[in-house]
């Protein structure tokens, strides 16, 4: 059978969950989980989880799916519904809206009564700049006093348009525009932390931080490894060994005879490709880990099959080999290909097995 097989290390997850809870011990969790835990599959991922405060996810779906499986926890849905009909399923499961227009704030109160009986916060979002979701500052104190007269419970919730860069001009104007708005509508919860404002920021933790990416032990600054962060990858991405060459000098491998070896190797072809998810795009060169050691990836990543140099490497058929974990980040994978840790997780096919680590 082939074996591609994507492992999550639940003892991983959940180091990097503590993690969070060190650098902000005061602050509730909000564990983003949207894109499937960012490719990592919910189903597994939960257990892990367990100690996390609330659940943050982009579509009513994948809340329904984590009710699913049993959480109790308090769920937030990041863009708020995309239709009226969306009220039922938040309020038959519990679920808190982020409101970021007019729209939203009327299907709200539509149901009103039921939302606030039930205990629910509505997360009211700002714009500061960013410019993709939220209530610009001069219309944002008019939204949060109206709601919290109607008695509503208010968050006011922020995002980062570059975290990732803290000396970034545009920060400081964000983060004035949320003080700002903390200070007119007081008292009020407040959250704005994603993974990178959480290492950058802690006296702006305030009463939630939204950990996604250093949950699952991938960095979010393109300058520091996990291993920097203190944090674990908790995938693992491997596949298996299914042929053995060896190649002259002249010749070339894989499609458009993209690489010509300069003199004799050997190579192993490894039974992964863009059909699984490893990405074909090609900035600069990849590697793949075999026995813990780096080795290059050789030409064209096809569907199905990738090349790798074995000279001097002591392997055989059926050898796993670590695509992207411990020993390849997967946030060099993503350098390799033009792109970031994120997409390369939330990307994986279905075609690769999976399998929990238990600790
Ligand atoms: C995805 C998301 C986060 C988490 O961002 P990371 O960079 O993965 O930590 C936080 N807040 C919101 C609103 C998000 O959409």
């Amino acid at each position: 059978m082939r074996q591609a097989t994507v492992y999550i290390d639940s003892a991983a997850l959940q180091y990097n969950l503590n993690r969070v809870k060190q650098l902000a011990p005061n602050s509730k969790i909000v564990s983003m989980v949207k894109a499937n835990a960012y490719g990592h599959g919910v189903k597994d991922c939960l257990a892990a989880l367990n100690n996390t405060d609330a659940f943050g996810v982009a579509t009513l779906e994948e809340a329904l799916e984590l009710r699913a499986q049993g959480s109790k926890h308090p769920i937030t849905l990041i863009e708020g519904i995309f239709n009226a009909n969306e009220m039922h399923a938040v309020l038959q499961h519990q679920l808190e809206c982020v409101v970021h227009q007019q729209q939203q704030v009327e299907w709200l109160l539509q149901y009103k009564a039921e939302y606030i009986q039930q205990g629910l916060k509505v997360w009211i979002k700002l714009n500061s700049g960013m410019n993709r979701l939220g209530f610009k500052i001069d219309e944002i104190i008019d939204v949060i006093t109206h709601l919290k007269t109607e008695g509503f419970h208010c968050v006011l919730a922020m995002h980062f348009a570059n975290a990732d860069v803290p000396e970034h001009p545009m920060n400081q104007q964000q983060i004035q525009q949320l003080l700002t708005i903390k200070e007119s509508c007081a008292p009020i919860e407040v959250s704005c932390c994603n993974s990178a404002a959480i290492f950058n920021w802690p006296e702006l933790h305030f009463d939630y931080v939204r950990p996604g990416i250093m949950l699952y032990g991938a960095s979010p600054f393109a300058d520091k490894t996990v291993h920097e962060l203190d944090l674990k990858p908790v995938m693992t991405f491997t596949a298996r060994i299914i042929a053995l060459n060896h190649i002259q000098a002249g010749d070339s491998v894989g499609y458009g005879s993209w690489f010509t070896a300069d003199e004799a190797m050997d190579i192993a072809i490894v039974s992964i490709g863009y059909g699984d998810g490893y990405p074909r795009a090609y900035i600069k060169q990849n590697y793949v880990a075999v026995n813990g050691r780096l080795t290059r990836v050789i030409g064209r990543v096809s569907m199905d099959m990738i090349a790798i140099d074995v000279t001097g490497l002591n392997v055989s058929l059926d050898h796993e080999v670590e695509l992207w974990g411990q020993h390849r980040l997967v946030d060099d994978v993503a350098e390799a290909n033009g792109t970031i840790g994120y997409e390369l997780l939330c990307r994986l096919s279905n075609r690769p097995i999976r399998r929990k680590i238990e600790n």
